[in-house]
């Protein structure tokens, strides 16, 4: 069994109502941003050094409530907005990026990812990175009636991702986090996305998971309409393996709540997969030539193929990133 670490967080998931900002660690602190997804809020973390200086990880979703719930935590650390000195994105859903490239400018701050995740955006318009998905979409067996439905439109983009562009700080595994006094690194975990990154706390030994390993809810694991074809549950067993080896660190999600037990976690995200995959197989078996949208409407989702599909009709394509599947 996991262990919470968090007994107000894991009440406010079960309660599904908002955590309340807490002190993870001397120098580090959690804020959560309200989001329009299912789960409710994203967790931004706020790492600090000795002198007041810090960078945010995931500042979470775009929206005035969000960017006041966000400073209201900086300064309820104690910390002074004008020493942010960098921000940086776990991977590039925007309850992860959405405020990221607005809070950087605002504050002379470097925003840092893979590399991977800017390739999403990076050369290539907005109609034309609609038409792209579309494209994917089909190509996937959604019907285009349904396509139609889905809110793939520019002004919802630009809502979702505000300013976004090429980040200005790349960040590969093993890098270190610019932040002076402070020793914490990056690891490559793709699988949820292409460039999907934890990062581990040295100070305090935490792992700070993004979406890769959340407590309770299975993080969808899929491709993107700039990589169809790259294999991203193989890669996503890969990345549970290397996360699993700090367990005896404590795991700071990106949702839900705080705990302990980060490979007994890894190892039943693993198995519910290879569950999942014979389910697909067996699907296969019965209709060899089915696209990916006629086998996922065959399998079992834990609230239901329709709520999922509400989602997805009320724009989130993005929902995708906490679609849990059962
Ligand atoms: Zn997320
Ligand atoms: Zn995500």
């Amino acid at each position: 069994m996991i262990e919470s670490t968090s007994a107000q967080q894991q009440e406010a998931s079960t309660a599904r109502s908002r955590p309340a900002f807490e002190q993870v660690a001397e120098l580090v602190w959690s804020v959560p941003v309200e989001c329009p997804f299912p789960v409710g809020f994203t967790f931004s973390y706020l790492l600090a050094n000795s002198v007041g200086q810090f960078v945010v990880v995931d500042p979470g979703w775009s929206s005035p409530t969000g960017r006041s719930q966000l400073m209201a935590g900086i300064a309820q650390a104690g910390l002074d907005s004008k020493s942010m000195v960098g921000v940086v994105i776990t991977h590039f859903h925007p309850d992860h990026l959405g405020a990221a490239f607005e809070l950087a400018d605002a504050h002379g701050a470097w925003l840092a990812m893979h590399p991977l995740e800017s390739q999403f955006f990076a050369d290539v318009g907005l109609n034309e990175l609609i038409e792209r998905e579309k494209a994917f979409l089909l190509s996937c067996g959604m019907p285009s009636e349904t396509i139609d439905g889905v809110l793939l439109r520019p002004e919802h983009y630009s809502r979702m991702f505000p300013g976004v562009r090429r980040s200005n700080l790349e960040i590969h595994h093993g890098a270190a986090i610019p932040l002076a006094g402070r020793n914490i690194t990056v690891v490559w975990t793709p699988g949820h996305t292409a460039g999907h990154v934890c990062l581990l706390d040295h100070d305090s030994r935490l792992v700070l998971t993004g979406d890769h390993v959340l407590p309770r809810i299975t993080p969808n694991i899929g491709v993107e309409s700039n990589q169809p074809d790259r294999d991203a549950l193989a890669e996503y067993f890969t990345s549970l393996e290397a996360i699993a080896a700090w367990d005896a660190w404590e795991v700071c999600p990106a949702h839900e709540y705080r705990f302990r037990g980060l490979a007994e976690r890894c190892r039943d995200l693993r198995d519910h997969h290879l569950e999942r995959g014979l389910e697909v197989r067996t699907a296969l078996a019965v209709n060899p030539r089915a696209t990916a949208w006629v086998i996922a409407k065959g399998l079992t989702w834990s609230r239901g193929w329709e709520v999922w599909m509400l989602a997805l009709g009320g724009g989130f394509l993005c929902s995708l990133c906490v679609a849990s599947c059962r």
